[in-house]
């Protein structure tokens, strides 16, 4: 048995304090180490270097510690119970790492616990205590991890079975709002963190909705016994990490429905679509994984080429799946859709790099991403969703609607459930085979492991969606809608953004206007034909222009004003709206949950 302890002496000073009790520690010298990623977030983070204070002592007499890396240390050997104790600085307000202040702690166990490298598999308990000043008196706890000695939502004695559970629930402590609810019989909780104004009666029950879809989807009984979404609410932010029974999750204030509101609002779908892509995790990727998952080495990166398959699938029903439990309605369903298909058109990148290498670079690319990114690279999110849906329509076109990648993911379900393992990297393509009687390995091949682009809006026609593809209608258009008004002719090939007495050059398109007249990211636009400009203006010329025209730009790099002259090229059709078809097919209402 290992025993942690956490406290929080001075919240304001953002120190956890953390001390570990080994009884049995290796007699030759203890091993212990930090993760240095997080499962989930493919980016190596180097978690001990919030770490301070580091020191051991055995029967109570301080002991050597010998620092071997960046994340491993070695005590000296001991004879006797070894006790380790350290400081662990926490300012991240993301679901990543670790927080404290005043107002509110949080953190992910592989921000704060050492591990004993060889009795990792021993079990494990964990003692939180509450900050001793009567003005947090008021704080509770919230975690999905199992409470031994301590009341719902109280500080006090918590267990897991081994290291591996341990750092897989988070911890929320704080003045917080809990909304239960229960989907399939299952205990749920939301707990909100942060200032809000939130009809909280409607968020319970659209995630009920969400949650017993996905539970009904992958077959009852739910995998877990409690399920907990942790929601930090702040003024803007986004993200969200998942766990094997919770969620962290940051979301903007006014992505939450307030009383009285009806409808669904852009921003409350986007938060829907978050809870649900999370909670479609505790499956997929959460059970269900890629072999190299098997276990994970959190010491350095770990290579897969399937993210394509566990976020991307996973971002394909997050969505779907609002549609499919009727809480958004088709059209905008295929909104959500055709802005995928929009951004991912809109890259370059995904001429160059497939989704299985998106996957296997994102520990330096995907998760490291600079101006020039979207020439270089795609999302295997968003690329990842857009083929499961080609392999959904596939499949359900070549069977007459008797077969679907739902049955893929029933299908792996059941593999996990029976045998434990992960999946190897043909394993989906060999599947789909299987269940549609037909050979497709070359047809997912080149999908998966091509750059060329996906034959989804053949697809889609085929299953009677109308597909239409137009020019970019202004900085603010992701695609989806239908623009009242005729999108520019020309293209400047560049995104910019509003500045103080400037426009700031984001990023220049490969091969665009911008870039072929010498512009740069970091550039700022001052003035366009001798008139100082804006975005505002910028648009409204772009609106005029034809092919071929030519605009002098003057732009600071640096401190250093350039003079360029750029000739507008035409508008690239990369922006898809799609609507239903009519009649609505008979695959169509399958698909949509008509
Ligand atoms: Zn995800």
């Amino acid at each position: 048995m290992i025993k942690y302890q956490v406290n929080c002496p001075v919240p304001a000073s953002h120190y956890f304090a953390v001390s570990m009790r080994i009884d049995n520690p290796d007699p030759a010298g203890q091993a212990l180490r930090l993760p240095n990623w997080i499962p989930g977030s493919y980016m190596i983070r180097d978690f001990a270097r919030n770490l301070l204070d580091l020191r051991v002592t055995c029967d109570g007499n301080e002991i050597a510690l010998e620092q071997l890396d960046k994340s491993n240390w070695r005590s000296a050997p001991c004879d006797g119970e070894l006790v380790v104790e350290y400081l662990v600085y926490a300012k991240d307000l993301s679901v990543r790492t670790a927080y404290l202040d005043h107002t509110r702690g949080y953190y992910n166990g592989s921000s704060l616990f050492l591990e004993a490298p060889g009795l990792s598999g021993e079990p494990c308990e964990v003692m939180i205590e509450k900050p001793a000043d009567s003005r947090y008196a008021g704080w509770r706890l919230a975690t999905s991890l199992r409470r031994k000695q301590a009341g719902k939502f109280e500080f006090g004695l918590y267990a897991a079975a081994d290291y591996d559970e341990l750092i897989d629930h988070p911890v929320e402590m704080g003045e917080f709002t809990v909304i239960p609810f229960e989907a399939c019989g299952v205990p749920h909780d939301i707990v909100l963190a942060g200032r809000f104004d939130c009809d909280q009666a409607r968020l319970a029950a659209d995630l009920k909705t969400i949650c017993e879809h996905h539970i009904r989807f992958f077959g009852e009984p739910a995998p877990m016994d409690y399920y907990q979404f942790q929601v930090m609410i702040v003024g803007d932010g986004y993200g969200g990490l998942e766990h094997r029974a919770s969620t962290s999750l940051v979301a903007r204030r006014a992505s939450l429905p307030r009383p009285g509101e009806d409808g669904v609002s852009d921003d409350y779908r986007e938060f829907l679509g978050l809870c649900s892509h999370e909670y479609f995790h505790t499956w997929n990727v959460k059970r269900i994984k890629p072999e190299a998952y098997r276990p994970y080495d959190l010491q350095q990166e770990v290579y897969t080429d399937l993210l394509w398959a566990f976020e991307g699938i996973t971002s394909y029903y997050d969505d779907l799946a609002l549609r499919r439990a009727g809480l958004i309605d088709a059209p905008s369903y295929l909104e959500l859709l055709a802005q995928i298909m929009t951004r991912v058109q809109r890259g370059a990148g995904r001429l160059r790099q497939s989704a299985a290498e998106s996957s296997f670079n994102t520990w330096t690319k995907f998760y490291k991403q600079d101006e020039n990114a979207a020439n270089a690279i795609v999302s295997y999110y968003a690329k990842g969703s857009l083929i499961a849906a080609c392999i959904d329509l596939k499949m359900r076109l070549s069977s007459d609607g008797h077969r679907s990648l739902d049955d893929v993911m029933r299908h792996l379900w059941r593999d996990y459930l029976e045998t434990g393992e992960g999946i190897g990297r043909e394993r989906i393509q060999q599947l789909v085979g299987e269940l549609c009687g037909e050979d497709l390995a070359d047809y997912l091949e080149q999908m998966i492991y091509g750059t060329g682009d996906l034959p989804l809006p053949q697809l889609l026609e085929a299953m009677g969606i109308e597909v239409a593809v137009r020019a970019q209608a202004g900085a603010q258009d992701k695609g989806g809608k239908p623009v009242d008004k005729q999108p520019p002719a020309v293209d400047l090939g560049a995104r910019l953004k509003a500045g103080e007495g400037a426009v700031t050059v984001q990023s220049v398109r490969e091969g665009g206007a911008a870039q072929t007249a010498g512009l740069a990211a970091g550039d700022q636009l001052v003035a366009v034909d001798g008139l100082k400009l804006d975005i505002a203006k910028i648009e409204d010329r772009l609106g005029r222009a034809k092919p071929g025209d030519v605009w002098q730009l003057h732009a600071f790099r640096r401190d250093e004003l350039h003079c360029l002259d750029v000739e507008l090229q035409p508008a690239a059709e990369n922006t898809f709206v799609l609507a239903i078809g009519d009649p609505v097919s008979d695959l169509c209402r399958a698909w949509l949950g008509l």
